[in-house]
């Protein structure tokens, strides 16, 4: 193997100047960067992203499912795709997803810089939707790509009732095509860089994380039933309050999961019915979210938790239904693609650190079709989703040079 093209240049600047003008696009009054799925915010940002690419010579294209792809080299169904994605979750950070579009864009332009050219296309990839906040579709976009069919999701709708039709009809796309945006054919292997989003990498003081498997992921809702009633006229002790008996519950469960490190446990959306000022709430409905990094870990955190809750629901007197939502096994990674991030990391000189990711990603929804890798750059004080979420520019280009080198590797 020749060594041009490995002479990376190593100035932070250019990406981090993309990053700063990618993360002032959907600028909210929070000091974040607000881009939901097919909001006129993240049509920008695509627009911008486009142009960007096709400045850099690549042939831009974006499929029925909103995502866009930036081709460099030869045709074939043999590209080697990297890339994350554009959207945000709202009141976000610059980072999470953008990075891993832009460090592989930067990739690129190091390599075309350094006179490379790929045998094999690298195809720079921006998912729509993977945050999914805005009609819980996350990772809409690479499940489109992967052949999943959506066509349960036509009807979702966002918090002002707009479906995802509609939403999508404002872009001039039709929910009835996402079948068509079906590409995984055409790729050879995926590289997805992200922001790490925990303090792992910082505090063991390691510049790379190279991403062994994706957390496996269960979802529950639980709904309390008590007894709504009036809060002056009735007793303490003849209450049914499904409130307290939920708060009880919640408690217990994040007990339980701070009790070991490797089963996160969150209740994240708690409604309480009727709502008054001065009724005992008759009834309490709540989501629990975990994680674990197998199935095991992931039966035995699901009796855990039911466990706990009728513990709770029996002690305040109150009725309880636990409903599952959606559960998803843990997915590893390629460990030969991940071996080929691993030689880049070692040409740069960098520290590294195997780490399973707690966080869903794109690259979960490839892995299962095509080898899949995943390498993590460091996140400030491990803060994600807020407006102060930072990796710094020397993090943000280390990691772009290693998919550099990987990329290099995969296609020459
Ligand atoms: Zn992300």
């Amino acid at each position: 193997v020749s060594d041009a093209g490995t002479r990376l240049a190593t100035d932070p600047a250019p990406l981090r100047a993309w990053v700063d003008e990618l993360g002032a696009i959907g600028a909210d009054a929070a000091g974040g960067t607000t881009r939901v799925a097919w909001s006129p915010a993240l049509r920008a940002a695509l627009d911008w992203l486009a142009a960007t690419c096709a400045r850099l010579g690549l042939a831009v294209h974006e499929d029925a499912a909103g995502n866009l792809f930036a081709r460099w080299g030869p045709d074939g169904d043999d590209a080697v795709l990297v890339g994350s994605h554009a959207d945000t979750v709202p009141q976000g950070g610059r980072f999470d997803g953008a990075l891993g579009v832009l460090a592989g864009l930067e990739a690129v332009r190091l390599l075309r810089d350094a006179g490379y050219e790929p045998r094999r296309a690298i195809v720079v990839a921006a998912w729509m939707d993977e945050e999914g906040t805005r009609f819980k579709t996350p990772t809409l976009g690479s499940r489109a790509f992967a052949g999943h069919d959506l066509s349960a999701l036509a009807g979702a709708t966002d918090a002002d009732g707009v479906t995802l039709a509609d939403a999508m009809a404002s872009w001039g796309r039709d929910v009835a095509r996402l079948p068509e945006a079906q590409g995984v054919d055409g790729i050879a292997a995926c590289l997805e860089l992200h922001i790490e989003q925990g303090p792992v990498l910082e505090e063991a003081g390691v510049e790379l994380g190279l991403v062994t498997q994706i957390a496996g992921l269960l979802g529950l809702r639980a709904t309390f039933t008590g007894t709504a009633a009036h809060a002056g006229a009735t007793p303490m002790g003849r209450r049914r309050d499904a409130l307290s008996a939920a708060a009880r519950a919640i408690v217990a469960l994040e007990d339980w999961a701070a009790g070991r490190e490797d089963v996160p446990v969150t209740v994240g959306i708690v409604e309480v019915l009727p709502g008054g000022f001065n009724v005992i709430p008759g009834e309490c409905r709540f989501t629990i979210d975990v994680r674990a990094q197998s199935e095991q870990a992931l039966d035995a955190a699901e009796q855990a938790v039911r466990a706990a809750l009728a513990d709770a629901a029996a002690h305040g007197g109150v009725e309880h239904a636990v409903q599952r939502t959606h559960r998803l096994a843990p997915v590893p990674l390629d460990p030969e693609l991940t071996a080929v991030l691993a030689r880049g990391a070692a040409r740069e000189g960098a520290t590294t650190l195997a780490l399973a990711s707690g966080a869903g990603h794109d690259a979960m929804q490839l892995a299962p079709l095509v080898p899949t890798a995943m390498l993590f750059v460091p996140s400030d004080g491990g803060l994600s989703h807020n407006p102060a979420e930072h990796t710094s520019p020397a993090a943000c280009h280390l990691g772009a040079r290693v998919l550099a080198h990987a990329l290099r590797e995969l296609t020459s």
